[in-house]
């Protein structure tokens, strides 16, 4: 039988789960977490993160992350804070894996364009997405749709919710009503995802020549880490001295998390992931590493993602998503048979449901489907 005795009190226990939504006998083999981690990588969605882009679109170089590499990171990085801080690493990994499954093609700009089509048919929201990828989606086993994963990951990976769509999710929709906390584990991945994406995305900004080193000079996190190798390795230049600072910056910032929480977690001394859920945020950064994180996002936002080939990229994506949107709506009879409603669905709910299945049909998209189906749709040559 598994045991989870090497973990604080206050982390996820693997033996009190609150369960999946549908029963099933425990495996000898693995724990509960476990067991969603592996489900999560088996599936289809997570094979699809592959050509999903989050910043670049995957044709435009190969050495650029995807949704799949990130994930990867932040799986990597949620493990190292987890096991220093004695949490189930096995729930974070599930966590991070699975926390993107739900976005669409084109990244943030494909994510507010479904949104705005969406937005007389209760909008749309990837955390939710990724979350009705692993409930209903998924068409796996005989038994139930979706991956029939545990309450603990399906609630790390809905990190966050209006209150109208909690009021509609049931038991994981319930802590938005109450301000409740998510266990420790959700709250490691959240981090781990931000030091990710910060990072690699300097990495990706700087190989794609849309940022200058220079620039990066000017904020004081990646100077000091910057300074620090210079000294150490003097001479050293080009992609050997960005790799070298990064690796600190992250280093850096997971030691700081690592340090910052242990500290919480010892002060607010929680004995139950119960406990947990009721107190403090108790995963964070410590306030001098937070404002230095804070001014990297800031200096990303304003000069790589507004920059005007991200923006032209940016223009082209909302284009495409709000185009394939358009023609589906007119004509569902365009939609692949799998995604036209059936005969028989009550008048009343019938377009709420096929515009339902039009956003599944696109979020589902990679970037390069979408071109193609952009291109099947429009172009009259294109079959
Ligand atoms: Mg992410």
């Amino acid at each position: 039988m598994f045991t989870d005795a090497h973990l604080g009190p206050y982390a996820a226990q693997s033996a009190n789960s609150r369960g999946r939504r549908y029963a099933e006998e425990a495996s000898s083999s693995r724990s509960e977490y476990q067991r969603d981690r592996d489900r999560i990588i088996h599936c289809t969605a997570f094979r699809r993160l592959e050509y999903k882009t989050q910043v670049f679109v995957n044709h435009e170089g190969d050495l650029f992350r995807n949704r799949l590499t990130h994930s990867l990171e932040v799986a990597q990085i949620g493990r190292s804070i987890a096991r220093n801080l004695r949490l189930n690493e096995d729930l974070v990994e599930a966590i991070s894996l699975a926390h993107d499954l739900g976005h669409t093609p084109f990244g943030h700009a494909g994510q507010d364009a479904l949104n705005t089509c969406m937005k007389a048919y209760g909008g749309f929201e990837h955390n939710l997405q990724s979350l009705r990828v692993v409930d209903q989606l998924e068409e796996r086993y005989g038994a139930f749709d979706g991956l029939n994963l545990t309450f603990e990951t399906r609630e790390g990976i809905l990190k966050h919710c209006s209150i109208n769509n909690a009021r509609l999710l049931g038991d994981v929709g319930q802590r938005f009503i109450d301000k409740k906390r998510p266990t420790l584990e959700a709250q490691v991945t959240n981090l781990a995802d931000a030091i990710a994406y910060n990072n690699h995305d300097i990495d990706d900004g700087l190989r794609s020549g849309l940022l200058q080193e220079a620039q990066l000079l000017e904020v004081d996190i990646y100077a000091r880490h910057r300074a620090v190798v210079d000294a150490t390795y003097p001479g050293i230049s080009g992609r050997r001295a960005i790799a070298e600072t990064i690796r600190r910056m992250i280093n850096t910032l997971i030691v700081d998390l690592i340090q910052t929480s242990g500290q919480k977690i010892k002060e607010c001394a929680p004995t139950s992931v119960d406990d947990v859920r009721h107190m403090e945020r108790m995963i964070a950064f410590s306030d001098a590493m937070f404002q230095e994180a804070q001014a990297l996002k800031q200096f990303l936002f304003e000069n790589l993602y507004r920059h005007y080939q991200v923006n032209r990229m940016t223009f082209k994506a909302r284009r495409t998503i709000t185009e394939l949107f358009d023609a589906m709506i007119a004509e569902p009879n365009l939609l692949p048979p799998d995604y036209q409603l059936a005969q028989g669905e009550s008048d009343d709910q019938r377009m709420p449901l096929q515009v339902r299945k039009i956003a599944d049909y696109i979020a589902g998209m990679t970037d390069r489907y979408a071109m193609r189906e952009h291109r099947r749709l429009y172009m009259v040559d294109e079959i």
